[in-house]
C-alpha cells in the first residue's frame, strides 16, 4: 500500500516538475539553455553521498552546520551539480533560520516546484538546469522583494574569481 502511495506521489512530482518547467519556459528565455540529464548512477559518481541526498534526493542538512550559512563574500553561489550561477552574493542576507538565505535568484536559474511533502504546502527550489535541488522559498523574507530562498549550503559552491560586484 505504502509501495502504491509513494509511487502516485513521484508520478505526481515528475507531473509537477515538467508541468512548472514548461510555465516558466514559455516566460523566460534563458530556459532555452540546454538542460541536464544524467541517471542516478552518473550523479553518485560525481556527487559525494551527502551531496547526493540533498540534491538528487531532496534531503535537507542540519540548521546552522552549512559552510555558507553565514558566509558573506562577494561572488556567485553556483549549483553544485551543474555549475550554473545560481545567486550573487549582493542577493544574500543574514537569516537567523539557520540556512544560507536569498532574496533574489539570478534571472532563469531557478525553477520553483509545488511541494506538498511532510504535510506542508511549499514552494520547492530547483536548479533549473540539472532539476537539483536547493531548498524552498518562503514569502518572509525581510527585503524589498519579501522572498526568502532558504538553500542549502550543500547545493552550491561559491565561486570568488566570478565576483561579478568587482571589475
Ligand atoms: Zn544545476
Amino acid at each position: 500500500m505504502l509501495k502504491k502511495i509513494t509511487f502516485f506521489f513521484l508520478i505526481n512530482l515528475t507531473f509537477t516538475v515538467c508541468y512548472s518547467q514548461n510555465n516558466l519556459s514559455s516566460k523566460n528565455i534563458n530556459m532555452t539553455k540546454k538542460k541536464i540529464f544524467k541517471s542516478e548512477k552518473e550523479w553518485k559518481e560525481i556527487l559525494s553521498p551527502e551531496e547526493f541526498r540533498i540534491l538528487r534526493d531532496k534531503g535537507t542538512e542540519y540548521p546552522h552546520t552549512g559552510k555558507y550559512n553565514l558566509h558573506f563574500e562577494n561572488g556567485v553561489y553556483n549549483c553544485k551539480g551543474c555549475n550554473t550561477p545560481l545567486f550573487n552574493s549582493d542577493q544574500k542576507f543574514e537569516s537567523d533560520c539557520g540556512w544560507p538565505s536569498f532574496d533574489n535568484a539570478i534571472d532563469g536559474a531557478i525553477t520553483y516546484v509545488d511541494d506538498f511533502s511532510h504535510n506542508m504546502i511549499r514552494t520547492e527550489i530547483i536548479c533549473t538546469k540539472c532539476d537539483g535541488h536547493l531548498g524552498h522559498i518562503f514569502d518572509d523574507g525581510p527585503t524589498d522583494t519579501g522572498k526568502r530562498y532558504c538553500v542549502n549550503s550543500i547545493s552550491i559552491n561559491f565561486d570568488k574569481k566570478n565576483n561579478q560586484k568587482d571589475e
